[in-house]
Formats: C-alpha cells, sequence, structure tokens
C-alpha cells in the first residue's frame, strides 16, 4: 500500500492503474470511480485504517478496451507497470514487493493506440498561454499563444491570436481532444475538453531556451520567428506531453509557427463558431459523420489521407498559390484517369504510417508496427511508379505532385531491411514470438533451433543413454519438479547404479528416476533458450526500430501518401463531370454556374429515393460587385436554407482546394464568411433567440468587409414584426453601404424589396413557387423578383395540421390581408435611409401610430364575429371584456 500511495501522490487528479499479474487493480476511491464508469464489480482487499480497501480491477489483455471508456468518459489514468520480472519464492530470494513505475499517463490528448484513436481524424493536444498585452493596430488586447500537439503522428505547430474571438475560431477548426489552458480563459463549447489545471507557465526566455532543446536547436529561433506566448504555450505542450510517456518524448516534428493574425488566424478563412456550426463540415449536428460535407466529398483510401483532406476543409486558407497548388494537383490526375485509378490501387490498404512511427518512437511500438512502416514503403514504391508512368520528367508534374515524387523512394534500404528481416505472419504483440523472420539473425536463428529442437535433441540423447547404459527401455522424460530426468524400470535401476556419472533423484514402486549433469544442463539450456530467443528477438527488434526512426524521411514520405490519397480522392470527384475546378482570383468576382448542395443532392438521391421528383435542382448565384447583395424571399421549405448554405459551402472547398458541386465557379478569395443558417442551440444555456440572433448579428457588423461573404437567413425573426423588419432594413443597409461584402440576405420581410430602389447593389430574389390545383408545388429554384405571398398555410397542410385548423388559418389571412391593405403605411414612410430606426419609439407623441397592423385586424375579426341581435345580455358582456383583451 506504502508502494500504492507513492505512485498515486505523483498523480493525484488520474485513477492509478496499478499492475498485479495479469490484472492492473485499482484501489479506494480510484476503484470506485472507475467500477461505475465500467460497470465492472467493486470487491474489497485488505484493510486500512481499520476500513476494507475497496478495489476493482481489468485484465491486462483486455485493458485497452476499458482504457478507451475510461478516456471517453474524461477521465486520466496512470499505469503502473512492474518495472522487475516476477520472482518465484525460495531461499535467497528477496522478499516484498516488486519495484513498480508509472510508465504513463493516458489522456484523451496523448493517445498513441489505433484502438484509442479516430483513424480519419487528428488528435490533438492543445495547450494555450496568455501573452503580454500590447498595443494592437485596433485595440488593447493580450494576445493568446497556442500551441498543439500531435503525440500519435508528431505533428507540432503554434500560432498567436489576438484574443478571445480568434480562439473560439481555433478551437472550431483543431477540435482538439484535450485544452491545457490558464484557469480562468473561457473555452466557449470546448469547456469539457480542459485537461488537468496546469502549473503556471514558464518565462517567455526560459520557454524559448528549453523549446529548443529537445530538436537540438540553442535557439527557437532556428525554426522560425515565434512570439512570447507561443514559445510558452509550446513548452507547456511539451512538458505535458513528455510527462505523459513517463519523461520519454515521441517523435515530434519540429515546431512550426502558423504566424499571428489580427482579427482571426493568418492565412486562413475566418470561421466563426456559429458559421461552422451552420455549415456541417465534419459532423453534422447530431455529432455523427455521415451527413456531414467531408462524407460527401471523401474518396480518400487511406486514414492519413482522410486525415489531410478533413484538416483542409476544417481550414480553408486564403493564399491563391497554395489554392492553386492543390487545384493544380488533382486537376492533374483528373485528366490522366488510368494513372488516378492505379494510384488508388497503390494506395488502398496502405497503412498508418505515422501513427506506427509515433507508437515505435515511445516505445510502444509492436511487430505490425513495423510491418505498416514496410508495407507503406512498399505502397509509397508502388505509387512512385504510377506517376512515372504518365510523365518524361518530373519538371511537367504540378508542384505538390513532384514535390511528393521526390519523397517517395527515399526510404528503399529500409523498406528491403524490413522485408528481410520481419516474418509474414507477424504476431500481435512482440511477446508473442516469431516477429524476425528465420534466417535474419544467425545468433536468433540458433537460440530458436536449441529452444524448437529440443525434443529431436532429447530423442538423440535417449538412445545414445540407452547404449552406453545398457537399458533398452530407458527413456528421458520432463518432470514438473525434476525436470528431465532418466527414467528406468526398477529392475534396471542396480545397473545404472554402477556408473558413476548418474544421480539417483526418485525411485517409485515401478521406476527410477536419475539425472546427470549432461542432462540437468540440457534441461537448463533449455529453458533458457526459449528466454535467450525471447531476449535476442526483443534486441533485433529494438535495433532495426532504432533504424526505423533513423530514418529522417519517413514523416515526409507519410505526407506525401496522404497528399496522394487526396489528390485521387478530388480527381475521382472531378472525373464524374459534375464537379468543377473553380477560378480564384484577387478580387470580389463571385459567380457560381448550376451549383449545387453536395449534401442534401446526396441524400435526395440516395438508392431508393432517387427519381425525378427528387432530383436537386441547381441554381445559379451571381454576386458580382454591381450586384454583390441578393435578397431572397420565398416561403419556408422553398429551398432558401439549402441554397445559402450550398453558397458559404462553396467557399469553403474552393479554399481548401477542393472540386466544387457546379458547372463553373469564379470566386474572389473570401477573407471571413458568416453563415448565419438554422436554429441555434444557444437556448440551452439560457439566452433568448432574439438575443443569440443580434449578438451573432453584431459579429458580422463588427467583422465584415468588402472581401467577406455573408449568407443569412431571417435576420429579425425573434421580435415582433414592425421590430424585426426595421433591425432587418437597418443590417441590410449597413452591409450595403458599411461592410460592402458580398451578401446573401433571406427574408419573410417581402417590404425589403422594394429597398432595390435606393440600394443600387441589391438584387432581389425568390424562390419560385407553383399552385397547382390548389396545391402549392416548390421548385427549387432561384428567379429575379420579390415573392408575392407566403404560402405558409399550404406548408401547415403539407406538415399535417388539422384540415380545420389549416381552414381556419387560411380564412383569418384572407381577413388579416385585408385590412392590412387598407391600414398598411406606405413604405417611403421607413425610407428616410440609415436615419432613424422606425418602430414604436420613433413617433411617442402620437397615440394611435402604436397600434400594430395585426392588432387592428385582430380587432376587426372579433367584431366581425358579433351579431348583436343574436346575443343573449351575457354573451354581450362576454364580447366587451375579448374585445378589450385585445390591447
Ligand atoms: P427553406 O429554408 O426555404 O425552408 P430548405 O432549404 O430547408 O427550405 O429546403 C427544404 C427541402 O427542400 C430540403 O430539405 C430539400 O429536401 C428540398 N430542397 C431544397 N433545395 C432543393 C433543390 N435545389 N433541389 C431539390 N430539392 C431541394
Amino acid at each position: 500500500m506504502a508502494q500504492w500511495f507513492a505512485l498515486k501522490a505523483r498523480h493525484p487528479d488520474a485513477l492509478l492503474f496499478f499492475r498485479m499479474g495479469d490484472f492492473y487493480e485499482l484501489f479506494f476511491a480510484d476503484a470506485e470511480a472507475a467500477a461505475a464508469a465500467l460497470d465492472i464489480s467493486l470487491t474489497a482487499r485488505g484493510r486500512h485504517r481499520g476500513e476494507p480497501i475497496a478495489m476493482c480491477g481489468v485484465p491486462v489483455h483486455a485493458a485497452q478496451a476499458y482504457l478507451a471508456r475510461l478516456i471517453r468518459r474524461g477521465f486520466r489514468v496512470a499505469v503502473a507497470e512492474q518495472t522487475e520480472p516476477a520472482r518465484k519464492p525460495g531461499p535467497g530470494v528477496p522478499k516484498g514487493p516488486l519495484s513498480r513505475d508509472i510508465v504513463r499517463l493516458v489522456t484523451a490528448g496523448t493517445l498513441t493506440e489505433d484502438e484509442l484513436l479516430e483513424p480519419g481524424r487528428p488528435s490533438l493536444l492543445l495547450a494555450l498561454a496568455e501573452g503580454p498585452a500590447r498595443r494592437g493596430a485596433t485595440r488593447f488586447a493580450a494576445p493568446i499563444g497556442a500551441a498543439w500537439i500531435d503525440v500519435s503522428t508528431g505533428l507540432f505547430e503554434t500560432v498567436s491570436l489576438a484574443g478571445p474571438g480568434a480562439l473560439a475560431e481555433l478551437l472550431g477548426r483543431l477540435d482538439p481532444a484535450e485544452i491545457l489552458s490558464p484557469e480562468g480563459m473561457a473555452l466557449g463549447d470546448f469547456e469539457s475538453r480542459r485537461g488537468p489545471s496546469q502549473i503556471p507557465p514558464p518565462a517567455p526566455a526560459a520557454a524559448r531556451a528549453r523549446l529548443a532543446e529537445p530538436f537540438g536547436a540553442a535557439s527557437l529561433d532556428a525554426f522560425g520567428t515565434f512570439s512570447d506566448e507561443e514559445a510558452m504555450a509550446g513548452l507547456v505542450v511539451l512538458d505535458y506531453v513528455r510527462d505523459s510517456q513517463a519523461g520519454q518524448l515521441p517523435r515530434l516534428s519540429r515546431p512550426s509557427s502558423q504566424g499571428n493574425g489580427e482579427a482571426g488566424e493568418a492565412g486562413r478563412l475566418g470561421l466563426d463558431p456559429a458559421t461552422r456550426a451552420s455549415l456541417e463540415l465534419l459532423r453534422s449536428r447530431d455529432g455523427s459523420t455521415e451527413h456531414s460535407l467531408f462524407a460527401c466529398v471523401s474518396h480518400t483510401v487511406t486514414a492519413p489521407g482522410s486525415r489531410m483532406l478533413a484538416s483542409w476543409i476544417a481550414g480553408p486558407i486564403t493564399d491563391l498559390g497554395r489554392i492553386v497548388a492543390r487545384q493544380d494537383a488533382w486537376s492533374f490526375l483528373a485528366g490522366e484517369q488510368p494513372c488516378s485509378a492505379l494510384l488508388r490501387l497503390a494506395l488502398r490498404g496502405a497503412p498508418d504510417i505515422a501513427r506506427a512511427l509515433g507508437r515505435l518512437s515511445v516505445g510502444r511500438g509492436q511487430p505490425r508496427d513495423l510491418g505498416a512502416l514496410r508495407d507503406g514503403l512498399f505502397a509509397a514504391r508502388e505509387a512512385a511508379s504510377v506517376l512515372d508512368q504518365p510523365v518524361h520528367s518530373l519538371a511537367t508534374l504540378p508542384v505538390l505532385l513532384s514535390r511528393a515524387r521526390i519523397c517517395l523512394d527515399a526510404a528503399q534500404a529500409l523498406e528491403q531491411r524490413l522485408d528481410q528481416a520481419l516474418a509474414a505472419d507477424l504476431p500481435a504483440r512482440l511477446d508473442d514470438g516469431g516477429a524476425i523472420a528465420a534466417g535474419f539473425d544467425g545468433e536468433l536463428d540458433a537460440e530458436r533451433a536449441l529452444r524448437d529442437d529440443s525434443r529431436r535433441v532429447i530423442a538423440a540423447l535417449q538412445m545414445q543413454y540407452a547404449q552406453r547404459f545398457g537399458v533398452a527401455s530407458l527413456k528421458i522424460r520432463h518432470h514438473a519438479q525434476l525436470g528431465y530426468v532418466i527414467e528406468v524400470p526398477v529392475s534396471a535401476a542396480a545397473q545404472m547404479k554402477t556408473h558413476g556419472s548418474v544421480v539417483l533423484r526418485q525411485g517409485t514402486a515401478s521406476s527410477a528416476r536419475f539425472s546427470t549433469d549432461e542432462l540437468a544442463d540440457l534441461d537448463r539450456r533449455i529453458g533458457e533458450a526459449a528466454e535467450r530467443t525471447a531476449r535476442r528477438e526483443r534486441l533485433v527488434f529494438a535495433s532495426l526500430v532504432a533504424e526505423a526512426l533513423a530514418q529522417p524521411d519517413l514523416p515526409a514520405i507519410a505526407e506525401a501518401l496522404a497528399l496522394l490519397d487526396v489528390a485521387q480522392s478530388c480527381a475521382t470527384l472531378a472525373a464524374t463531370g459534375r464537379w468543377c475546378r473553380p477560378t480564384l482570383s484577387d478580387d470580389a468576382a463571385f459567380c457560381l454556374t448550376a451549383a449545387r448542395h453536395p449534401v442534401v443532392e446526396a441524400a435526395l438521391t440516395r438508392p431508393g429515393r432517387a427519381s425525378a421528383e427528387n432530383r436537386f435542382t441547381p441554381n445559379a448565384c451571381d454576386l458580382s460587385p454591381d450586384r454583390r447583395m441578393m435578397l431572397l424571399t420565398g416561403p419556408n421549405m422553398a429551398g432558401k436554407s439549402t441554397f445559402l448554405r450550398q453558397t458559404a459551402l462553396a467557399v469553403i472547398l474552393a479554399q481548401a482546394g477542393l472540386p466544387l458541386p457546379a458547372d463553373a465557379a469564379r470566386i474572389g478569395l473570401v477573407d471571413r464568411l458568416f453563415s448565419r443558417v438554422g436554429a441555434s442551440d444557444d437556448l440551452a444555456r439560457g439566452r433568448s433567440t432574439f438575443m443569440v440572433e443580434m449578438i451573432e448579428t453584431a459579429a458580422i457588423l463588427n467583422l465584415a468587409g468588402p472581401r467577406s461573404l455573408v449568407v443569412v437567413d431571417e435576420i429579425g425573426r425573434g421580435t415582433s414584426t414592425l421590430d424585426g423588419l426595421a433591425i432587418a432594413w437597418a443590417v441590410l443597409e449597413s452591409l450595403h453601404g458599411a461592410q460592402r461584402c458580398r451578401t446573401i440576405f433571406a427574408t419573410h420581410f417581402h417590404e425589403l424589396g422594394e429597398l432595390a430602389e435606393t440600394l443600387p447593389g441589391l438584387s432581389p430574389h425568390t424562390m419560385s413557387v407553383r399552385e397547382w390545383k390548389g396545391q402549392v408545388v416548390f421548385r427549387h429554384e432561384v428567379v429575379k423578383g420579390v415573392a408575392g405571398r407566403s404560402w405558409g398555410v399550404h406548408v401547415a397542410r403539407l406538415a399535417g395540421v388539422p384540415e380545420p385548423v389549416v381552414r381556419r388559418a387560411g380564412r383569418l389571412l384572407a381577413s388579416l390581408e385585408k385590412t392590412r391593405a387598407a391600414s398598411k403605411p406606405p413604405l417611403p414612410l421607413f425610407a428616410a435611409a440609415g436615419s432613424a430606426v422606425p418602430g414604436r419609439d420613433a413617433e411617442p407623441d402620437t397615440e394611435t401610430s402604436t397600434f400594430d397592423p395585426s392588432e387592428i385586424a385582430a380587432l376587426r375579426i372579433a367584431m366581425d364575429a358579433i351579431e348583436p341581435d343574436q346575443l343573449t345580455p351575457r354573451e354581450a358582456l362576454d364580447a366587451l371584456y375579448r374585445l378589450k383583451s385585445i390591447f
């Protein structure tokens, strides 16, 4: 228990997996927490201060699965192993517990095992540090340093952020598994990923020096320009990783700074959390991956390819050169279809070199990880020869492909070596034996021969002894306690004893057992041979691992394979003829021809659902500078949100360097994308819909500029009609005149259409709808003009609202429309644009103007319902009360 307490004290907030033979056992509160989380039985073992000690345990061979469940539930686990081999009790053998030590801290952000990781997504540990406040161009704020490591692949990057807004964007992009942040720094939706509270961050100068050390450099400057806060965050994340691997650092790439951005991240398309949530890039709102943009776009065949594609989609860029380079890579393959198909074949099933390397570098590698390197290098060579077919010289390849091509065969010597060294069928664990091929290592072969040939050796010795001692029935047998012995019938015992070289070990009624020095020696050698075989195999394995880790090109090869996978995935999309290569430019152009929403389209045309009726209707979208603002009206269910989202997704795909679901596209680089479409989930946080809407609107008005794209749905719906109209109006005017961004503004306020007369960049569009035999037919087509009516009552019928209610609503609507036509203030009343916001407060001195048209309409309907001649006095009184209640 003393040993347990000492180890537990080192990681008090982690569960301690305490190795005891074939089990990891947990004690005290750890046991209670783990038993509850894993649904395993809680028992007791021994007593502490008179109380029974709670205990539970998991078998070592099944530990991964239990670990995975604990980590998913937010626990951290310290694993304490026995650090000396189990002893057999006997004279001279020391008593007392075996020595144990913590070999690893398992946390959500420091995993390396395939069983615990999602293959197609990065697994990031992120550290944040607050830097010294400095006077920025626009405001005075403390910058935030961020540094992240993917322990499973060795990625190490940093960035400096201007403030909390940029942090929220970074968290959305990286989706880290675990976050180390100063106490009090808000993490928004990522609060649940917060790791343990940490020691105060180091001083900048010390951080710079210590961060450079493991990479063999005297100063961080060798790797680029890092701000103080980046260096501080970098050291925090590095120390945490080192601590989690019991002092050993995994193989990491050198830290690389992504620079420092004013509002968001430098070089990246700005995507705030609300935008990201509305676009369902990597996951849909329910958390599944199935109906995400990623799922529609990906034709990758390897996990590393899928990780690279996911990171492109999650973090589109604004550097024209880099985008075009990506496009060039897949366009080339799209034009060389046989090459693309062969490449896919070569890559299919190619193992995850980066993650295998990650495990090998922290000493957790198994034979199959070396096997992964061997097979990965083979795939790389195959891919190289595929790429060589269509080209005559590397110069004809697009730059990303030629860069990849050069890496691909950089480690052929290692591949050959592993090919010779590794057995064809690799055991899951090194301890199972048989990882190294026969004929690779002479010493290992000799040990194995001794171990495996023992039967033959014994048989030969038995024959030799039978002759030497003149006992034909002599046998050599193995006994649990005695080891190998000569066994003869009692009748031959006397004859055996005449030979001085034999010693009687045991006599029974029927037989006698003898040993010889030679036999004892053989017995010991056979036993030791098994142990030596294992030891030798471990040694050979370790030297191969060292060779692999010393090969500097492996990470580049892994990356090259991932890139080729993404490129062939895009080429596969492009080959359908329905995805185009967008033309990007450094201006404010924006014109999509026949664009589609990939996810909605895929859902409509799913096998079984495909029919002429379910075909997706493509739509053009032209936001060229002279008509940069589109006002979109149309009933619910007509396809407004789909159109808004597909336009936003087009920007994501284009700036990720990927193909677009459209016939053609021209897009001037977008610096920030704002998408406000669909329901907000913020109600759970106690904010009203209207408040959320206004906060999000404020963010747009504060951050959008002439290079931004804004798609918004129904601003102003969460308040009274006039309030809402007034706010929508003012926002529209501001986006048009002040932010001057490209905008699609969907609204139910048809009145706003009239603004086209005063705002030259505004072009009103509507979703075309047909009425057919009293039913509404949605054509999902965006056409010029303003919606004539709302069709809400028809949609209610479609949705299954009971017929009497629908009919009553229809009559009320007709009546309301009549009233409104009579009382509606002519729009120019409000058209003193830009000045005061119209509304209830605008004219405090005129009583009557505070009546809402809908109130007047309600009054009229109530009056219409009264037939004075038919009323009893009592009913008349009730009617009077009803009228009064309207105001
Ligand atoms: P709104 O936002 O106007 O209420 P949605 O965009 O949510 O409408 O679309 C409603 C449904 O109409 C979608 O779920 C989809 O099935 C279908 N739809 C939308 N746009 C199209 C389109 N362009 N072609 C075919 N079907 C579409």
